[in-house]
Parts: C-alpha cells; structure tokens; sequence
C-alpha cells in the first residue's frame, strides 16, 4: 500500500478505535453527563464505526456557558482582526493539512464518495479564508453625516451563536456556518447530525492544535429532539442558525422566538430544470443526470423537476435512461463508485416509500430505482429513478432526497415559468437554453432564493445562497451579507 494512504488509514483508525469519543467543550474533551452514547455507522456496510455522546439539556448548556465564558474572557471577540486572522487560517492549515485523514472519516460516516468528500474539505477551508479576508476589510466603524449629531455606527459581534447542521454535508456545512461567525469575532456552539458527527469532533481536535482560545468552537453531539432541541431553546444564545427539514426548522425558529434570538434557516427545496428545445441535449442530459447522482441525491438544493419542451422531451428522456442506467453503484471508498449509498436505512426507506406513492398516485415509471445491492456491502442502497407526469404527484410536491427526478413536458415559456414556480419550496431552479436572453429572462421570472444558467449545483463564495418560503429564511450563507449578519450594528452619537 502506499505509505502516505497508509499512514492516514492509520490515523484514522486511530481516531476512531477510541472506545467512545468525546464531545469538545470549553476545550475539555467530555462525555455526556449521564453516561449516554449513540453509534454513528457506516451507511456503506451499516457496521457500528463509533459511538459519540448522546448529550442533553445539561451538556448542552455547559457548551453556550462555556462559548459565553469564551466570548467574554478569551479576548476573541476584542481580538483586532488580523490576529483572529492568524488563529483561523492556522485552523484552516490543519484541516488542509489533514484533508486525507477527514476526507475518509467524512467518507465513512456519511456514505459520501472519497473524492467528493475531499471536495467538501476543501471547501470548509476556502470558506474560512473567504471570510477571513472580508473580516479584514470591513470597515468596523462608519461614521454617519448627521446635522448637529458627531454619530457613527459600529460593527460588534453578537456573542455565542448556536448552529444546527443536517447530514448530507457535515463538514462543509460546518463551514459555511461558522466562518463568518468566527471571523466577525462570535463563538460557537456546533450540534452535527446524529448520524454524521464525526468530522465536526475531528475539528475539535484542530483547533485545539491551531491555539484556538478554549470556548471559541464547541462540539456538542447528541440527537435532535434532546441535543437539539437543548440548543435551539438554549436563552444564552445571541444567534441561531438551522440547516436541515423544514419540519424541523418550524420549532428551531418558534424556540428561537421564544427567546427573540435571531435565527437563520437553511432549508429543503424542490428544485425544477426548465429545458428549453435549443439545448446540447447530450451535455444538458449529462450535467442534470450528474446532478441527481451526485451525493446519491442527497442536496438540497437539487434540480429534482425536469421541465422539458415537449419538442425533445423524449429523445431526453431517453438519453437520460441511459445514463441512469450506467452510473456505477457502489461502496462509497471504492475508486470505482460513482454513487454511494444513502445515510440511513430510514433514508433508503423514504426513497423507495416516495417511488410507491408516486406510482399509485400515477405517475409513470420511466426508470424503476428502487433498492441496490452491493456484493459484500450491507449497506442502504438504492438505484437511480426517473418518474414522469403531472406536477400534482407527491413525488413531484415533496422533497424525496434520493437519485430520483421527476419529469413532465412543456409547451411555451410562460407554462415553464409557472410549472417551476408552482411548489412551496423556493430554494434553486436552473434555466437550460442557448438563447441567454430568454435564460436570464426565465431566470429572473423564478421564485426562490438562487436561478443558475446552463448548470445546476453552482456555489461561488460572494455569490449569496438562500432560499425563500419553505426553503428558509434570515438572508443565507456565504456571502458579504453573511458576514454583516454576524455583527451587531451600535449608534454611537454625541449632539453638538
Ligand atoms: P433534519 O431536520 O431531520 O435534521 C437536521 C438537524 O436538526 C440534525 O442535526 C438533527 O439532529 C437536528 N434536529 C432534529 N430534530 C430537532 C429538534 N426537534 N430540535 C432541534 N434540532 C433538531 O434534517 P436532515 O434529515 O438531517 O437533513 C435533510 C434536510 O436538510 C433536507 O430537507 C435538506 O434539503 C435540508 N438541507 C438544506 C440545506 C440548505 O442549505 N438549504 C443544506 C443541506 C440540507
């Protein structure tokens, strides 16, 4: 074996041999106070890979103790910028530095295929020095032009922030969360998904390494309805940001009211492809097929409508069967995957339900899915699937979360603006044409959050990610405003 891919499967194991890991607390590695733990699995082969706290209210409330304690005392928040600066990216050297190591634990523990894993690291750390770089150009305090008034308003972190992530991208979501809360000077108190929290516990050992004050960054793991709930309602938090159902970003938000803490949601979507008949038909029919492979469906924001002008649509359907047919199965450490499995067995169990109930509400199968099997892997898979027919089909309403696109013929520009538009979700749709006026035109008619052109899945840090009605709400991720967000504005004014 390779020495350097040897030494990391040591390390890993390494990491994971512990016999139970331990939450990250006020820089103290701890177990939850009643002794509970949970196993986190291999979605891959379903075997047990470690057990982590299962935390409650109690933990919990050590951890915002602890980041508030953080926040007050450490000097982070007092911190002049470029210093923050320095401490962050040397965290973003160490996860860069073991990118190997958490690619495989991320890989493991969500089912995600290695290369797209590595992918997601990386991004945790272009994240970081994103935000790092605005942190430092920022302009801290304005001052304001007022008639008989010396005023300026000042920009101050808000103190500890509380954050909610779902599995299907555990550490880049991470990322995406905490970075411009920590650059802007916060600190935080992270609660990953049951299912998927080992990354996030590795970056507790990070930070510890890249001298981190303790309190800065706390990990606490546990279940939604405890842990989560604990967080969500938790009064010491300034800041609340939730990634994950709907359903679930309900009671985050009332908790969240209850104590007037601002919060951000990240929601689900249903997002649709408009397919106009001028398109490459090869190259459109390859990039949404990549789409709803990539992470074996399991994004949020995925193209999951196709949309497409009658003219074609079948010579479409037909090039996308085909595909579908061919993508490659797989363990998801295996060079040769294409598509893992799904997290859970619960997760494989909604996909294959949602095919049921699509059909008997009369949807037409135009590739059946249903359940995979992987020789020597007991693992939650399921095949890609292509439904057809009306939009009033609850595989066509709800957000299903597999490899699993439902498709239905269009005829004019205006029936495609609407048939998009015609869902509770409003998170991302693309808009597939070789005429790019008619693209923006169409692009700028959706309602949600992010239109994309000729693409889907598009991400550039600047570019602000959001979604609107269903899909959430609190001016989203990953731009400018994200970082303004996590600071405070104060009117500091003297009359002449
Ligand atoms: P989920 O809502 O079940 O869980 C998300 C997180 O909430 C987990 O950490 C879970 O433990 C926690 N949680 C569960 N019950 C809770 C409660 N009562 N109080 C507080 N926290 C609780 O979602 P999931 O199944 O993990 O993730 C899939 C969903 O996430 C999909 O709807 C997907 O579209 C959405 N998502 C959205 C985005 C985005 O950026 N808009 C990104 C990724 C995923």
């Amino acid at each position: 074996m390779n020495p350097t891919v040897e030494s990391t499967l040591t390390k890993v194991n390494e990491f994971l041999s512990q016999s139970s890991l331990k939450a990250f607390v006020g820089g103290e590695w701890v177990a939850a106070t009643d002794g509970t733990t949970l196993t986190t699995r291999d979605p891959g082969t379903g075997a047990p890979l470690a057990e982590v706290p299962a935390m409650g209210a109690q933990d919990v409330d050590r951890a915002v103790r602890a980041a508030t304690h953080a926040f007050r005392s450490s000097g982070w928040a007092e911190m002049p910028p470029n210093e923050r600066g320095a401490l962050l990216h040397r965290l973003a050297d160490e996860v860069e530095k073991h990118k190997a190591i958490l690619a495989r634990i991320e890989a493991s523990d969500a089912g995600k295929v290695l290369a797209q894993a590595e992918g997601d690291i990386q991004n945790f750390v272009d994240t970081m020095r994103y935000f790092i770089e605005i942190s430092l150009h920022v302009q801290r305090r304005t001052p304001l032009a007022v008639k008989g008034h010396e005023a300026s308003t000042v920009r101050i972190p808000w103190g500890p922030c509380g954050f909610i992530v779902p599995w299907n991208f555990p550490f880049l979501l991470v990322g995406w969360n905490i970075a411009p809360a920590l650059a802007a000077g916060n600190t935080v108190v992270i609660k990953p998904a049951e299912d998927t929290p080992l990354s996030t516990l590795y970056l507790g050992q990070l930070a510890q390494k890249a001298g981190l004050p303790s309190g800065v960054i706390n990990v606490v793991t546990g279940y939604g309805a405890t842990a989560g709930a604990a967080l969500a309602s938790h009064p010491g938090l300034k800041r609340m940001s939730f990634t994950g159902s709907p359903e679930v970003g309900r009671l985050v938000a009332e908790a969240s009211a209850r104590n007037l803490t601002p919060v951000k949601l990240e929601l689900g979507g249903k997002g649709a492809a408009v397919i106009f008949d001028d398109v490459d038909l090869d190259a459109t029919a390859a990039k949404l097929v990549g789409a709803i492979t990539f992470h074996t469906g399991q994004v949020c924001c995925d193209a999951t409508r196709w949309l497409v002008q009658r003219s074609i649509y079948d010579r479409f359907v037909n090039n996308c069967v085909d595909r579908m047919k061919s993508v490659q199965v797989g363990y998801q450490l295996d060079p040769a995957t294409q598509m893992g499995p799904v997290v859970s067995a619960k997760q494989r169990d909604r996909v294959l339900r949602y095919l049921e109930r699509g059909q008997a509400e009369g949807a037409e199968l135009l590739l059946a899915g249903g359940a995979a099997s992987v020789p020597g892997r007991d693992g939650f898979y399921v095949k890609p699937a292509l439904l057809a027919g009306g939009l009033d089909n609850v595989a066509a309403r709800e957000e299903i979360f597999g490899p699993v696109a439902y498709l239905t013929p269009f005829d004019s520009e205006a029936q495609a603006i609407s048939l998009a538009n015609d869902t509770d979700y409003g998170l991302a749709n693309s808009v597939w044409s070789a005429d790019l006026d008619r693209a923006r035109r169409v692009a700028e008619r959706m309602v949600a959050g992010n239109s994309w052109i000729n693409a889907h899945n598009v991400f550039a840090h600047g570019v602000p990610y959001a979604g609107i009605n269903k899909s959430g709400m609190g001016g989203g991720v990953l731009s400018f405003e994200t970082y303004l967000d996590y600071t405070r504005g104060l009117s500091v004014v003297r009359p002449l």
